[in-house]
C-alpha cells in the first residue's frame, strides 16, 4: 500500500490547529513544547496568549523569565517554559533557526522528537518523529508488541514518502490521536486498515508493561492572610516548579498544624495562634503523588524569610496573574472561599 491514503486522510480530516493554519519554526517550536504530556484542549488558549506576547524568539528571548512563567503558569512540566527561553535566545544569537536536524538538536530542550518535528513540518526535510501517538500506530500497523526507540525509529524513517514528511507525520500523529486511539481504536474508518498487521487485535499492540507503584508523600501548606493580601513564597531556583509562587509550606515532615506551625516559625519567623483546616489536595507529578493539607492560619510576627528565599504579600485581585503551579492553584481554591467568607 502506498502513502497515499494515510495523506489522503490527513487532508481530509486532519483538524485545523492554530500551529497548522499559519507553520513557521517557531510556531512548531511553542506547539511542540506547549504539547508534550498535556492535551491539546489545555493547549489552545494557552497557545493564543503567547504568541500574541512573544510571536518571535526575539520576543520571548528579552522577556523577563517571570513573565515567562506567569504565561506558562498552570500548563504543568516549567522546565518547558525555561528551556524554550534558553532555546529561543540560541535562536537569536545564532542569527535564525538551524534548519537540520542535528542543528536543532543543539537547542535546550529539543530532543529527536522536536528537532524532527520542526525539520520535517517547518522546513520540509525528509525526516521522521516518534512520539506516543506514532509509536501505537506503527507498533499496531507492524504488528511489533515490543518496540524498541531504535526499531521505531528506522520503522518511522523508512516508511516517510520522499517530499512529504510533513503532512505524513503530521498524519501519523493525527491517526493516533484520532483513530488509532488508546483503547477502542476505530480500525472500520482507519485509512491504512487494508495494510495493517495488528487490525485482528489491535489492543495487544505495544504490549503493556508493568506500572511501577508512584511513591506517595505528604506536605502541608497555609493560608495566611491580612487584610486583602495573602502572603506567598517563592520556590527557589533549580528544583520542581523552580520559581513559581505557593503557599508557604513543607513537603515530607508531616501535614497537621503542628508541622505547619512548625514551618512557619522556623522558615517566616511566624507564630501561628490558629490554624484551621480546609482539606487536603492530591496532585500527581511524574514521579510523586503528593496530598498537601491546607490550612487556613491566623499567626502573629512580621514574616522574614531567610537568607535566598523570597517572600510576597500579593493582593487576592492579582493572584490569577501570578505565575503559580497548578498545584498552588488547587491548595489556594481550597483555602479561598474561606477567606472570602
Ligand atoms: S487498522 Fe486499526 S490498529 Fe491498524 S493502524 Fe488502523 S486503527 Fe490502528
Amino acid at each position: 500500500m502506498g502513502p497515499g491514503a494515510l495523506l489522503d486522510w490527513y487532508a481530509a480530516h486532519h483538524r485545523p490547529l492554530p500551529w497548522r493554519l499559519e507553520v513557521s519554526p517557531w510556531r512548531t517550536l511553542v506547539s511542540e513544547l506547549m504539547c508534550q504530556q498535556t492535551r491539546i484542549d489545555t493547549v489552545l488558549p494557552y497557545f493564543a496568549r503567547f504568541m500574541a506576547e512573544f510571536p518571535t524568539p526575539e520576543a520571548l528571548a528579552e522577556s523577563p523569565t517571570e513573565r515567562v512563567l506567569e504565561l506558562w503558569s498552570g500548563l504543568g512540566y516549567y522546565s518547558r517554559a525555561r528551556n524554550l527561553q534558553r532555546a529561543a535566545q540560541a535562536v537569536v544569537a545564532g542569527g535564525g533557526f538551524p534548519r537540520t536536524v542535528e542543528g536543532l538538536r543543539a537547542l535546550p530542550g529539543v530532543g529527536p522528537y522536536t528537532a524532527g518535528a520542526i525539520a520535517s513540518i517547518a522546513f520540509g526535510v525528509d525526516t521522521p518523529l516518534v512520539d506516543g501517538n506514532v509509536e501505537r500506530v506503527l507498533s499496531r500497523w507492524a504488528a511489533e508488541p515490543a518496540p524498541t526507540r531504535a526499531w521505531l525509529w528506522s520503522e518511522a524513517a523508512a516508511r516517510v514518502p520522499p517530499g512529504r514528511a510533513a503532512d505524513w507525520n503530521q498524519a501519523l500523529m493525527e491517526l493516533g490521536a484520532l483513530v488509532c486511539t488508546p483503547r477502542a481504536p476505530r480500525c472500520d474508518r482507519c485509512p491504512v486498515r487494508a495494510d495493517c498487521r495488528g487490525v485482528e487485535a489491535p489492543e495487544a499492540y505495544p504490549a503493556r508493561k508493568a506500572r511501577k507503584a508512584v511513591p506517595q508523600r505528604e506536605a502541608v501548606c497555609g493560608w495566611v492572610q491580612r487584610g486583602e493580601e495573602v502572603l506567598l513564597v517563592r520556590r527557589p531556583e533549580g528544583g520542581r516548579l523552580s520559581g513559581l509562587w505557593e503557599l508557604p509550606g513543607r513537603e515530607g515532615e508531616g501535614n497537621d498544624a503542628e508541622a505547619l506551625a512548625a514551618h512557619l516559625h522556623a522558615a517566616l519567623d511566624l507564630r501561628v495562634r490558629r490554624a484551621d483546616a480546609c482539606g487536603t489536595v492530591k496532585h500527581v507529578f511524574t514521579h510523586l503523588q503528593l496530598h498537601t493539607a491546607v490550612f487556613r492560619v491566623e499567626a502573629e510576627g512580621e514574616p522574614a524569610a531567610a537568607a535566598g528565599a523570597e517572600l510576597r504579600w500579593v493582593h487576592l485581585d492579582a493572584l490569577d496573574g501570578l505565575a503559580l503551579s497548578t498545584l498552588a492553584r488547587k491548595t489556594m481554591a481550597l483555602a479561598r472561599p474561606a477567606a472570602r467568607g
